[in-house]
This record gives structure tokens, sequence and C-alpha cells, in this order.
């Protein structure tokens, strides 16, 4: 079975084509969206989703989240005893999600449509392929995120129409496409993005603004948690700012619980460098395709921060219209995956439709170059394929010795924008040898091959030789990740999963033990209670008996955080 997975930096979400449709799956908890958040209990089992994130700020509890933004790096999560990279997370998101899957449906996937963000380099959706792989899944294709927005958009009411711009704001990154739709093909022509801008910024942002008036006597310091108090608090302020113009924001911490009014005007100033942010990406898209702002037929928002009023207000002057929130923000992605997902298994109900995309940036190698003194000038980047090239695409370019007797070239591989390869993110490398002449003399034929997943190949010919290398880019780390997948597929299994019947149970849990640390004296001894009976009733493994203990503790801990400040 093949799915679609829109694997996010803060919330995922899985699509089946089903019926001729796509639809989302919902999880235990009867959620479309589960939290990209995993965690590891007391007893040493892992849980994911909700009943991770509720963890998050309970005193030594480790939970991992927005892990995303390291995929492809060697940054590694420490979880109490064990260490994950961002690929191990999310792989255990991808678990979960397929679990989900195969309980909604009674067939476990073995397929996916992965999306990544458009951004993401070669790294990161290596990387991504990879928490695919060790989750089990053979990854058909990894799509890009505001690729599979425009898909949904697109596919939903099949009108032909001028280019539209897909907006998407996630949890942390910024991603914007403008694509166009005829005859059943859907073309992205420009792709940007800044993968440093979410909703996540603005909870920093609020924080950073509000923090010493919030707590002018600096008392928060004392406490060990406080900044994830704060980002969570912050949240929820930010959340609240999207329904009404003026919210408390605040916090109990211990004792004492302080809170500050934040009114939207003031959100908006304190937000405004960020709001600034976003014409860049916007603007590059608009030339890079020589489309117009105003030729433009909807602006589309995707990704749950696109909620914030501030940003469609910010979106509504950079336009001078207001943006369309046609397709659901939060779910379009995961739709978009599920329809390619139905697409790539030829599924019924489905038109023919192509769709081609581009490749988000420069690709190309270091080249020297002599400097009109003959000065050998290195760490210069000399493009292959320029950024925003539909894909898949080919192209070669040749290049010439530079020294004098030279016995190798050396080829060092890099995307991005700036002149300089320290300013680019190196994505492997790889040496040829050559017969010793004079500079200029010895040719080489370097032919880059970017496929539709935005993977690259790389295809080195010596004329003069007729050797030829041919790299499908692998740095030794990613060798090195490839030769373990099996075994840290081994080590992932082994690891013991919460079973999923009982992440309701689970997450009803964590929220009580989260209000036990939240409050002091009569508040706590009546959350203490109110456990140790529903501890009691699990024990007894009788349904009839822990569905009863679900909903009093359920109703219980509603009534209590109606009395809470926010
Ligand atoms: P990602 O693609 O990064 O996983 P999502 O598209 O799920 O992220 O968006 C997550 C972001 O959306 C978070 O920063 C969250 O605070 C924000 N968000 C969700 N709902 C709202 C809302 N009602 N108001 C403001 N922000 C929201
Ligand atoms: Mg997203």
């Amino acid at each position: 079975m093949l799915v679609g997975i829109d694997l996010g930096t803060t919330n995922s979400a899985v699509g089946i084509w089903r019926d001729g449709k796509a639809e989302l799956v919902p999880n235990a908890l009867g959620e479309l969206l589960t939290p990209s958040a995993v965690a590891i209990r007391p007893d040493g089992t892992i849980v994911t989703g909700a009943a991770a994130l509720s963890r998050m700020a309970m005193a030594g509890e480790m939970v991992a989240t927005s892990f995303k933004r390291y995929m492809g790096t060697d940054h590694r999560v420490r979880l109490h005893k064990q260490s994950f990279s961002a690929e191990e997370l999310s792989s255990l998101v991808l678990r979960a999600l397929c679990d989900d899957v195969a309980a909604a449906t009674g067939e476990r996937p073995t397929e996916a449509v992965i999306t990544v963000p458009a951004y993401f380099n070669d790294r990161q959706r290596r990387a991504t392929r990879r928490a695919g792989e060790l989750a089990g899944l053979t990854v058909r294709r990894l799509l890009n995120e505001p690729t599979a927005a425009a898909i949904a958009f697109g596919l939903m009411d099949r009108q032909e129409r001028e280019p539209f711009l897909v907006f998407d704001l996630g949890g942390g990154t910024f991603d914007v496409s403008i694509v166009e739709m005829f005859a059943g093909i859907i073309e992205v022509r420009a792709s940007a993005g800044d993968n440093r801008l979410g909703g996540d910024d603005f909870n920093h942002a609020l924080v950073a603004a509000w923090r010493d008036r919030l707590d002018p006597a600096g008392s928060l310091r004392a406490v060990p948690h406080a900044d994830a108090l704060l980002f969570e608090a912050a949240e929820r302020t930010r959340r609240a700012l999207s329904e009404r113009a003026e919210v408390e924001f605040a916090v109990t911490a211990g004792e004492r619980r302080l809170s500050v009014p934040v009114t939207e005007d003031a959100f908006e100033q304190a937000v405004a460098p960020l709001l600034r942010r976003l014409r860049d990406p916007l603007a590059r898209a608009l030339r890079d395709s020589a489309i117009q702002a105003d030729s433009l037929s909807d602006v589309v928002l995707v990704g749950g921060a696109t909620r914030m009023p501030v940003v469609r207000r910010a979106i509504t002057r950079l336009f001078g219209r207001f943006p369309n929130a046609r397709v659901h923000p939060d779910e379009a992605v995961a739709l978009g995956a599920a329809m390619q997902a139905g697409l790539i298994a030829r599924a019924g109900g489905l038109e023919e439709i192509r769709i081609t995309d581009v490749c988000p940036f420069t690709l190309g190698i270091e080249r020297g170059t002599r400097d009109t003194n003959g000065a050998l000038r290195e760490g210069l980047f000399s493009p292959i394929i320029e950024r925003n090239t539909p894909v898949p695409v080919s192209r070669m370019q040749r290049y010439f010795t530079i020294a004098e007797n030279q016995q190798v070239i050396r080829l060092r591989i890099f995307q991005g924008e700036a002149r300089e390869v320290s300013g680019n993110v190196k994505l492997g490398e790889l040496s040829i040898a050559i017969p010793p002449r004079p500079a200029g003399e010895v040719s080489c034929d370097v032919r880059f091959t970017y496929d539709s997943s935005g993977l690259l190949e790389v295809d080195v010919a010596v004329p003069l030789t007729g050797e030829t290398r041919n790299l499908v880019i692998i740095d030794e780390e990613d060798r090195r990740a490839i030769d373990d997948l099996d075994k840290r597929r081994a080590v992932l299994a082994a690891l013991k999963v919460h079973p999923r019947e009982d992440a309701a149970i689970q997450a009803l849990l964590a929220r009580a033990e989260r209000a036990y640390e939240d409050h002091l004296g009569m508040g706590r001894n009546m959350v203490g209670e109110w456990l140790l009976a529903f501890t009691r009733a699990l024990d007894t493994q009788d349904p009839r008996l822990i569905a009863e203990a679900v909903n009093g503790l359920t109703a219980n801990l509603d009534q209590l955080d109606r009395e809470q400040p926010l």
C-alpha cells in the first residue's frame, strides 16, 4: 500500500487515496495532525505525537521536537540514555503514522510519497528518504511541500487558471511556490523560501518582547524549565490572538502566576521584523518565474502559522488582495501527497495529470580561475544547473585544467547561490586522474542530473582518456548511513513503543501528570488523588472501568483548565 505523508517540523499527517479521493487518516486520538514529537517515558518506552508533546514542560522529561530542523546533519538529540539523529526520530513518527493507517485500513503501508520543504537541500532529502527506509517504507517519491499543496488546490476545482502562489508558513519553515495549471499539467514555475522562519520564531519574538514585562523581578530565572514554559505560553497566547484582539500572556511557575496583556497591535509591532522577512522569498519567486504579482489568480495559504491575522494582513498588504483560504491550511500538503500517491499507483478516479517541478537552488562545482596577474583564485562557484530549472534535468559543462602538469581533477560539488563556495552547502566530491599536460589542455565534462525527487547524480568524463566516473552524490557520511541502515533499523525496531491502543490513555496520563506539576497545594493534591484513582482503574484491566475513569479524569482536567488564567 502506498501512502502520502506530510512529515512536518511541527505536525505530521498521513493520507491515502481511497474510493476516488484523497483522505487523511486519523491517529489513535482521532486527530488528523500528529505532533512531530518523540519522548521516552521513565519506563523506557517510546511515545510519539501528542502524548510525547504533553511531556514537554514536565520536570526531568526529555522530549524531542522540531528535529526536522536537524535533518541531514550530525546533530544528535539525547533522550535519557540514548541519542538519536533527526532521521531516526522522524522514522519513529513515520512508524506511528503507518500504525494509524494499518489500524484504519487493516493494511500496513509499504511505500510512501513523503513531502519535504522545497528548500531542503540534497543532504536533507537523503536523510528524509532514509527516515522512511528506517520506518520500513520504500520511498517512491520525495515531493516538495508547496507542490503537494498546489496539487491539492489544483485538483480540488480543476479549473484552468492563471498562475497561483502557494504561501506555506509552518512551525519552522517558510516556502513559496508559483504554480501554473493547464491541460492536465501542473507546472511549478519557481520556488523560494526561508528555512529558518516559522511560527516558532513568532513565539520567540513574543517571549523576547514581553518577558521583562511578564517577570520584572526575574523570578523565572530560578525555574529550571522556564524557557519551555515561556515558549509554550507564547504558543497559547499567539493562537489565542488568532481569535481575539487582546489576550493574556501568562505562565504558572510554582506558586507564582505571572501575566501580562498582549494586544494584537503590539504583537504586530513585535513581529514586524519577521513579517518583513516574508517579502524576500516572495520577490525572488516572482522574479525567477517572470510572473507579475498582479497576474496571480490566487495566493493560497498553507501551514498553521498562516492562521495568524498579522500574517494574513501582511500578505494582503504585499499583494493588495485577500489570500485564498479554501484549502485547509493544515491538511493541503498531506492531501496532495496522497493524490500523488494515487497518481503513482495509477489508482482509479484520477485523470492523467503531469506535474513538473523545479529545482529550487543552483547546483554546481568549485572552480579555480587565474586572475589578470596569473594568480590562482580558488573557491569560486561555477553553476551547472541554475535554480528554478524544471526537473528532471540534465546539464553538462566542460572544464579545463588550470595548473601545469596537473595529474588529478578534484571536483567539489556545491548547492547554493553564493559566489564563493564557502557560502554554499557542500554535497560531495570526487577525483579523477588525468595525464599530465600543459594547463588548459585537458578537459573534463561534468554532467549533473537532477531527478524528480530532487536528488542529484553526477557524471564526469575525461575525453582525452575516455575515463568516466559516475557518482550518485554520496559523501562518506551518507555511505556510512546507508551501510548502517539495516543495523539501525534493527535497533529502532527493538525500541519498545507504547501500544497504539494506549495512545489516548497515555496522552491523558501525561496531561494529568503535567497538571500535577503545574499546580501546588490543594490543586496538586487533588490531581494526585485523581491520578491514583485513574491508575487503580487501569490496573483492573476492565475496559468498562477504564472507560469510565478516562471520562472522569478528562472532565476533571477540563474543569481545572477552565479555572486556568488562559
Ligand atoms: P509544520 O509544517 O512546520 O509541521 P504546521 O503547518 O503544522 O507546521 O504549522 C505549525 C505552526 O502553526 C505552529 O507554529 C503553530 O503555532 C501554528 N499555528 C497553528 N494553529 C494556529 C493558530 N490558530 N494561530 C496561530 N498559529 C497557529
Ligand atoms: Mg508543513
